[in-house]
């Protein structure tokens, strides 16, 4: 959800320096040249189709049918991408490619791993391509199944291809209670056509997004509460939801679709919230 540019590096430049630091008597420095074109040719592709938003359009059982070669291919990413020295460096690159260090597909923890967006065990042919490398949080790694995509509303949102920044999708609304406590969806505007829209509920599903938001934002407002309340009190409705809309504007300069933003929101426009909870 965050957008972020696509790193700088090509898989020629990483797969040419894990070859050299291996070993002459590494068995598998053979094979392992003898792929080196066709990860060039796939890196191409997979950024033809990536820029279409068709990456779905890859079929996972045409590329994973050689046994040795996919562990081969993998064998580079888990022992020589992010275990050898010369590997580490090309990781941590893409790894610190972020915006305030924040994951791009929660937009909210710290960015602590790299995530295969199309995954390795399924396109192993991309393990070391540095546009299928997502800097990512450990729980988004964790929670992204190894899945094949057969379909575009199948495709998480892709940091390096897709910006929805520009659409407004991501909405909350309070939930009275003792205390209240926030509901976070995608928002079916005008603007976002359906196949987009079952897009990011996927993506919402597959990080568990609803719960992440929410726990935030309960937490966050229990925090104000006193706040918002002595202010509600001090000021009245109208100045108090003028001043939070300008905060709401205020952040939005930067980004959008953040679950502060959508809690905001959610509170001045819920009315049990301003004129029962808070006046209580
Ligand atoms: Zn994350």
């Amino acid at each position: 959800m965050i957008k972020l540019e696509k790193p700088q590096l090509e898989v020629s430049e990483v797969v040419d320096v894990l070859i050299n630091s291996m070993r002459n008597s590494n068995n598998r420095k053979e094979s392992i040249k003898k792929y080196r074109n066709e990860l060039i040719e796939f890196e191409n592709k997979y950024d033809e189709l990536g820029s279409k938003q068709q990456l779905y359009i890859l079929n996972s059982n045409d590329l994973n049918k050689n046994e040795e070669k996919k562990n081969d291919l993998i064998y580079l990413y888990e022992e020589k991408l992010v275990k050898s020295k010369e590997g580490r460096k090309y990781y941590n690159q893409i790894k610190a490619n972020t915006k305030f260090d924040k994951c791009p597909y929660c937009g909210h923890e710290r960015v602590e791993t790299l995530d295969h967006y199309l995954p390795k065990s399924n396109y192993p042919i991309f393990s070391i391509t540095p546009l299928n490398l997502i800097p990512a949080c450990f729980n988004c790694n964790h929670n992204k199944l190894d899945e094949d995509i057969n379909r575009y509303d199948e495709m998480i949102i892709h940091p390096y291809y897709d910006d929805f920044s520009k659409i407004e999708w991501l909405k909350a609304e309070v939930i009275p209670n003792e205390e209240p406590s926030f509901f976070f969806s995608v928002a079916k505007t005008e603007k976002l056509i359906t196949e987009d829209y079952n897009r990011l509920v996927h993506h919402f599903e597959v990080f568990k997004l609803a719960e992440l938001y929410s726990a935030n934002a309960s937490r966050e407002f229990q925090n104000k509460k006193k706040y918002f309340k002595e202010k509600l009190l001090f000021y009245g409705n109208e100045e108090f939801i003028k001043d939070i809309k300008s905060e709401i504007e205020s952040r939005k300069e930067k980004e959008t679709n953040t679950w502060e933003i959508a809690m905001l929101e959610a509170i001045i426009n819920s009315q049990w919230l301003l004129e029962e909870y808070l006046k209580s």
